[in-house]
């Protein structure tokens, strides 16, 4: 930074590790002991050969508003006016204008061996904005155009080594300086005298120092453009490779202006706004990668004032003269301040909330600020050291660079272990997947996976059995669940899914594709996406036309079954059937011993009704009693047509006396008046009965011989009247 250069570097702890590293040179000393006084400086028992090179500092002749040769200073009259060197010469107290021109002179006293001639060096750096000088009457550097306006001043400013030859014991240096274009107009860096090894040393050393940076620091910036272009997801990767570029570029034009030197189309001017540009960039780059770092901890505000500000002063500097623009870094150095205030706030920040990396981050932005800020103080004469920035920086950028490894190998360790996790849970995910394939491929039923619009996503084997089609075709065609089944049927599902988001039983009708309608019964719930949302349905189809068709055949065969107990024309049950119940109740007879009694009941002279009145009558009246004897017989009596004109009534839990009573009143009750009117005309009829009451030693057919027997006997006895079998 062109703040103020000096080769008095003392950089801070930081750094000196890096440095020693890296070999940096031992700086040239300003003497306190050695300091001109009168215009001459007394190095008498300085030995130039073996000590350090040494500044030619303290009181020059300084004639002001004359550019003098070593001639014209020679031959005038004039009383030259003393200085102090090197210093700033509007800073001399006598309201000396910034632009301007001025001569100084300086004698220097040397030990010299007789009759050897001496070669000495000169490290020079920039001063005012050019500079003439001459040692012995000879011209041995100049830097830019030395003039007396600014129209023909050229500036210089790049640093560099001069060397002489004397015999003499005394040096006389003349210097003629003018400046146009800086704010710090004058002789205000030392001019360092020395032997020619110990002043190239001073040249190359921090040169070889600022390519060592500048190489390092291009090789990681474009490394990480070079990461970035291969992993665009990561922002810091942009922002470091910027900030690690912007560094190596601050780094080629500061201290020996090192790119100056490789770029011979880089004037002095161009030099000079490029630093400056490097220096308000650095922020609001840095900001922006911390920010890629942590984005909840540097807030946008404060990202975007970084680069506002910095782009009002980019454009200012490039838009006035370079004189103008030398006057506003102090500002900048004020928003600096407040900006290093910021970031040390953010420092505070990331350790209050544990953030990852703020061991890193902490001492690479602290490298940064100490460099940062200690510029600032140099050049407010604060502390006794400068130029440290850029070490700061590249401090930063190094240790910057450690850590964004370490995150990498760090995630790279993570990445292992994921993929790990992964190729586990793929292989667990692949055994239960084929565990549930087989249960889909092998299920009877089909399960079907369908989207919002009905089209058919997966289906079991099943379809093939159920439908005609292969899973392939059915997803080649494209069909739709609501093209299966009829128009009713996809109505009632449509309504159904309406209310529930589940469906169960629903059943209808399939067309096969070979024409066949089959039965089916679905169950279907809908699938949603894990956002809630509803995205398709699912289920299974099963086939039951077989159950159907079993159901009706079990129908058919109950029907079947009554047709067979049921007595067409009288509606008691036949005597098939009154053999079977006739069973059943004899064994409950047993099991409780409980009395069964059975009545054989026939109709007297039937035939003769018949005859008299027709067929039909003799239906009637066959009606009329069945009724008769239904309405009165308890509801676990069996009321049994056993032929023609014959019924039978079985009462379990009954004995014969009771059975007995209730034919006789049933037998009276018919008796008494006629039991049908037919055409007109009623028809009495009468009955006569026979009874016995089960032995449990005898048979059905033993009983119902004992009924017979009593009942025929009271047909022989006279017809109407009931007999019990009392054997
Ligand atoms: P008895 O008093 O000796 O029993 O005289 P009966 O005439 O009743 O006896 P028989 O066995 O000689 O006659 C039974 C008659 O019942 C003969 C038959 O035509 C008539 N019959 C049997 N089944 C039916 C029927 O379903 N409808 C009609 N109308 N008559 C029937
Ligand atoms: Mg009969
Ligand atoms: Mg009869």
């Amino acid at each position: 930074m062109v703040l103020s250069h000096t080769r008095l570097m003392k950089p801070p702890i930081l750094i000196i590790a890096l440095m020693l590293v890296l070999g940096a040179c031992g700086p040239g000393e300003e003497s306190a002991s050695h300091r001109a006084s009168k215009g001459v400086l007394d190095l008498s028992d300085w030995d130039l050969a073996t000590q350090d090179p040494i500044a030619l500092a303290g009181e020059w002749e300084f004639y002001w508003s004359q550019l003098l040769s070593p001639g014209d200073i020679a031959t005038t009259d004039e009383q030259p006016q003393l200085r102090q060197v090197p210093a700033i010469w509007t800073e001399y107290g006598d309201s000396f204008p910034v632009t301007g021109y001025a001569t100084y002179r300086l004698e220097v006293q040397v030990v010299n061996l007789p009759g050897d001639g001496t070669v000495y060096g000169l490290l020079l750096d920039g001063q005012g904005s050019s500079f003439r000088l001459w040692v012995n009457g000879e011209l041995v550097a100049t830097d830019g155009d030395v003039a007396t306006e600014l129209a023909k001043n050229v500036r210089g400013g790049q640093p560099q080594i001069a060397f002489f030859e004397s015999r003499d014991s005394i040096l006389e240096f003349v210097m003629q300086i003018s400046n146009f274009s800086h704010r710090n107009a004058g002789f205000r860096n030392p001019l360092l005298l020395g032997n020619p090894g110990a002043i190239n040393e001073l040249e190359r050393g921090p040169t070889i120092f600022q390519w060592t940076y500048l190489g390092i620091l291009l090789v990681i910036a474009l490394y990480h453009y070079y990461l970035f272009s291969q992993r665009r997801e990561e922002g810091f990767l942009l922002h470091f490779a910027n900030l690690c570029l912007l560094t190596a570029i601050r780094m080629g034009f500061t201290g020996n202006n090192v790119l100056v030197s490789v770029f011979p189309f880089l004037d002095w001017e161009m030099a000079v706004r490029i630093e400056y540009l490097t220096f308000f960039l650095v922020t609001p780059v840095f900001a922006a990668f911390m920010r890629s770092l942590y984005p909840e901890d540097v807030h946008l505000w404060f990202l975007r004032a970084s680069q506002a500000i910095a782009g009002v002063y980019s454009i200012y500097i490039i838009l006035v003269s370079t004189l103008a623009a030398t006057y506003v870094v102090p500002s900048y150095q004020i928003v600096l301040i407040l900006e290093s205030l910021y970031f040390l706030y953010f420092l505070l920040r990331l350790f209050r909330l544990g953030r990852d990396g703020r061991f890193f981050i902490g001492a690479a932005t602290l490298a940064g600020l100490v460099g940062l800020l200690s510029e600032i103080l140099f050049f407010w004469g604060i502390v006794p050291f400068g130029e440290v920035a850029p070490f700061g920086m590249v401090g930063f950028v190094l240790v910057q660079a450690v850590y964004l490894t370490a995150r990498y190998a760090a995630s790279l360790r993570r990445v292992e272990e994921l993929s790990v996790l992964l190729e586990r849970k793929i292989h667990d995910l692949k055994e239960s997947e084929s565990k549930y394939r087989t249960i889909f491929e092998d299920s009877k039923d089909m399960i079907f996976i369908a989207d919002l619009g009905g089209r058919i996503e997966e289906i079991s084997p099943a379809c093939i059995e159920l439908f005609g089609y292969t899973p392939e075709e059915i997803k080649a065609n494209g069909i739709r669940l609501n093209a299966i089944g009829s128009k009713e049927d996809r109505s009632r599902f449509a309504r159904l899914m309406s209310e529930s988001d589940s469906i169960q039983d629903f059943e209808f009708e399939l067309q096969h594709r070979d024409g066949r309608q089959i039965r089916a019964l679905m169950n279907a719930s809908t699938r949603v996406d894990n956002k809630g949302n509803i995205i398709g349905i699912q289920g299974t189809v099963r086939d039951i036309s077989d159950r159907v068709l079993a159901q009706e055949q079990r129908r058919r065969a109950d029907k079947l079954e009554l047709i067979a107990a049921t007595d067409a024309l009288t509606q008691a049950c036949t005597r098939r059937y009154f053999e079977d119940v006739a069973e059943r109740e004899m064994a409950r007879s047993l099991r409780n011993s409980s009395p069964l009694s059975l009545v054989m009941l026939d109709i007297d002279f039937f035939k003769k009704v018949n005859d008299t009145h027709g067929h039909l009558a003799g239906d009637k009246v066959l009606v009329a009693l069945a009724n008769l004897c239904r309405e009165n017989i308890r509801s676990t009596d069996v009321f049994c047509r056993f032929g023609g004109e014959e019924f039978i009534i079985l009462m379990p839990e009954t004995d014969l006396d009771s059975a007995f009573q209730k034919i006789e009143e049933l037998r009276t009750r018919v008796a008494a008046r006629p039991l049908v009117v037919f055409n007109g005309q009623d028809i009495a009829i009468t009955f006569s009965a026979g009874l016995a009451s089960w032995h449990s030693d005898e048979t059905l057919e033993d009983l119902i011989g004992r009924a017979d027997k009593s009942l025929y006997q009271a047909k022989q006895q006279g017809r109407n009247r009931s007999i019990r079998s009392l054997v």
